[in-house]
């Protein structure tokens, strides 16, 4: 049966990234986890093979592909281990507001950096006081001739430390109303007067991707980095939120897959009362419920991807996929750390690092609770 978004040419790019990652990943991993930190020469040998943001036009570099690809990337650098993330966030959603809210000359000066991976970016909306309710935030910018003068704070964000270039949710309206209207996105860079970098956040899992909060004060930002129009930034964020909420499903499907792979070949091997803990009937009903919702969510995960493909509106299936998808990931590391019995309590086995990195995608890219106020709302309530 013909793939609904997979051909023959992303199984060729899937074979030569995953060779890539083989040599300039996998061996590393440990370290980058202990260190807190991917380093940069990782993300321009990524841009060297063309595995930044592929799906951007030729000529500011990129190589026009589908977004099949960048499904490819996600899956084989969530293989690796979750705490990749950032380069998936990097590609899928941030280089996106650029290219589809940029203008040309913005493009000209950003994306090609962001292609070779000099430029790394982030995304800050959220803020110590507010984080699902977007609206809220309280960083504000305000015109001063023509640069904007932005002060305010922002955390947990991702890439927040290695960050070269970062799309800032702020308020330019604190009147409007409603209170969504008066949201406005601007691109900080690296060097703006008056921006810092706060604590580099000490997480519970995802330890080799850096989270950090941002500081902004008094910082002069020219009027040309406003992205889009004034006042349209909520607008923009609801827009491309459904791409990330989609990564965030294709990263927990992706995690699902290979602890229950990792569990499959434990529950084999290990011996209790002389035959494999896989012959009891315990270990088979876990083994096969956890299949078979792995099995369920990658046909639903899979037409929703081609559905995003072909544009269409995906707004409430995103909502389930990233809820649902993310619950059963969350659900699949215990039984799986479970099925380890001790051993999955060491540091040793991939499995509590598994442990430790999923809970976070049922809170990010919006909550899981949010996700079913969405639903909800979709169907009328
Ligand atoms: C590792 C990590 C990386 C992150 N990366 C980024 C990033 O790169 N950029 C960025 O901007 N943000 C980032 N975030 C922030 C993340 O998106 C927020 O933490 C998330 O949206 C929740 O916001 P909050 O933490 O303020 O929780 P709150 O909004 O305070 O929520 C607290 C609880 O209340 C519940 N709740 C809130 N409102 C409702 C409601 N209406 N109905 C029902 N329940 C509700 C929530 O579901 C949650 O359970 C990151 C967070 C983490 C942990």
């Amino acid at each position: 049966m013909k793939h609904p978004y997979l051909n023959e040419d992303h199984e060729i790019f899937r074979q030569s990234l995953r060779k890539f990652l083989e040599k300039e990943a996998y061996p590393f991993y440990e370290q980058w986890e202990e260190d807190r930190m991917i380093p940069r020469s990782f993300w321009t040998k990524m841009g060297e093979q063309g595995f930044l943001c592929p799906d951007i036009a030729e000529k500011y570099g990129g190589s026009e592909v589908d977004w099949g690809f960048a499904v490819v990337i996600n899956e084989e650098l969530e293989r690796v281990g979750s705490g990749l993330v950032g380069i998936g966030l990097h590609n899928d959603i941030v280089v996106p507001y650029i290219t589809s809210y940029g203008t040309e000359e913005q493009k000209q000066r950003w994306l090609p950096k962001c292609v070779t991976g000099e430029i790394i970016t982030a995304i800050a909306m959220t803020e110590p006081g507010t984080g699902s309710d977007l609206a809220n935030i309280k960083t504000t910018a305000k015109l001063d001739g023509d640069h904007y003068i932005v002060n305010g704070q922002k955390t947990f964000i991702t890439n927040g430390i290695q960050s070269d270039l970062i799309v800032v949710a702020v308020k330019t309206d604190l009147q409007a109303l409603p209170k969504h209207k008066g949201v406005s996105l601007l691109v900080i860079e690296r060097d703006a007067p008056g921006f810092s970098r706060g604590r580099k956040l000490n997480k519970v899992g995802l330890h080799s991707q850096d989270t950090a909060e941002l500081i902004f004060e008094d910082c002069r930002v020219p009027q040309e980095n406003l992205l889009g129009d004034e006042g349209n930034g909520f607008l923009y964020l609801m827009e491309k939120l459904q791409q990330e909420r989609l990564l965030v499903a294709i990263g927990a499907q992706t995690a699902s897959e290979v602890m229950l792979k990792m569990t499959l070949d434990y529950v084999k091997s290990r011996e209790a009362f002389g035959k494999p803990v896989g012959q009891f009937q315990n270990t088979q009903f876990k083994i096969v419920e956890m299949t078979t919702d792995i099995e369920m969510g990658r046909v639903f995960l899979d037409q929703l991807i081609a559905e995003h493909i072909e544009g269409k509106n995906v707004v409430t299936k995103v909502s389930m996929a990233k809820w649902k998808l993310t619950d059963i990931a969350k659900k699949i590391a215990a039984e799986c750390m479970q099925l380890h019995g001790g051993y999955g309590y060491m540091e040793e086995y991939e499995i509590a690092r598994r442990f430790r990195d999923i809970p976070v995608s049922s809170i990010y890219a919006g909550t899981n609770e949010i996700m079913k106020t969405i639903i909800a709302k979709n169907l009328g309530l």
